[in-house]
């Protein structure tokens, strides 16, 4: 299989090949599709297995094929927790390297570092947000993030998230986030503890282990 089978637009083929990248893996077989058809899904995957592209790919291609609407414009689309602030970083890296020939924004933001200058990165609006619980949480409280546009909510490294203790932010951002968005859960390991966090956010979601 190739990108191109995978339905991927121009833009976002020119960036994976750029990258390097000759085929999909298997997680990105498997998952690209169901995300673009909006499917929720719980993908066991450890690092090292494409699992960023596997889901940068697919909001980056819905986000590009559609023009939104000028309300919409500014405000977050797609939200992607992650637990560390390294993996946050590295995730935003993906993202920016798979967006090169498109005009979507992205941003990252973690705490232990100021804050003042993610405020600033915020106030210009954007369609991508990776962020750590808490820094996200305390920008929300602040009113420099709106949550209301959140099409699809990502948990990365779900099983590390909850190890962390931050189950109760994650249930609190989903809460934040409309109804109607697409959660995509990702995790090296489903322990029981993280089969039921995908119980009580994710809707009839389609499983795949690579
Ligand atoms: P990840 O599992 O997301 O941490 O990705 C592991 C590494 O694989 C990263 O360095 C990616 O740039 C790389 N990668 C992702 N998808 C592909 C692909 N289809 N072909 C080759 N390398 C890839």
């Amino acid at each position: 299989m190739s990108f191109k089978d995978l339905k991927l637009n121009r833009p976002l083929l020119r960036a994976v090949a750029e990258a390097g990248y000759d085929n999909p893996t298997l997680v990105q077989e498997k998952t690209i599709p169901l995300i673009l058809g909006k499917r929720d899904i719980i993908v066991s995957a450890q690092t090292g297995t494409g699992k960023t592209a596997a889901f940068a790919l697919p909001i980056l291609q819905s986000l590009f094929d559609r023009q939104d609407a000028p309300k919409k414009g500014k405000q977050v689309k797609a939200l992607i927790i992650s637990p560390t602030r390294e993996l946050a970083s590295q995730i935003e890296e993906n993202f920016k390297t798979y967006s090169t020939y498109t005009n979507l924004r992205t941003a990252v933001v973690f705490g232990g570092i100021s804050i003042e200058p993610q405020k600033e990165v915020l106030k210009k609006g954007i369609d991508i947000l990776i962020a750590t619980p808490g820094r996200l949480l305390d920008l929300h409280k602040q009113d420099f993030v709106n949550l209301d546009y959140v099409e699809t909510l990502v948990l990365d490294e779900a099983d590390l998230m909850l190890d962390m203790g931050f189950i109760d932010d994650v249930k609190k951002i989903e809460r934040l986030c409309t109804k109607e968005k697409q959660v995509l859960l990702f995790s090296a390991t489903i322990p029981y503890k993280v089969e039921q966090l995908a119980n009580s956010i994710l809707t009839n979601p389609e499983r795949i282990e690579v």
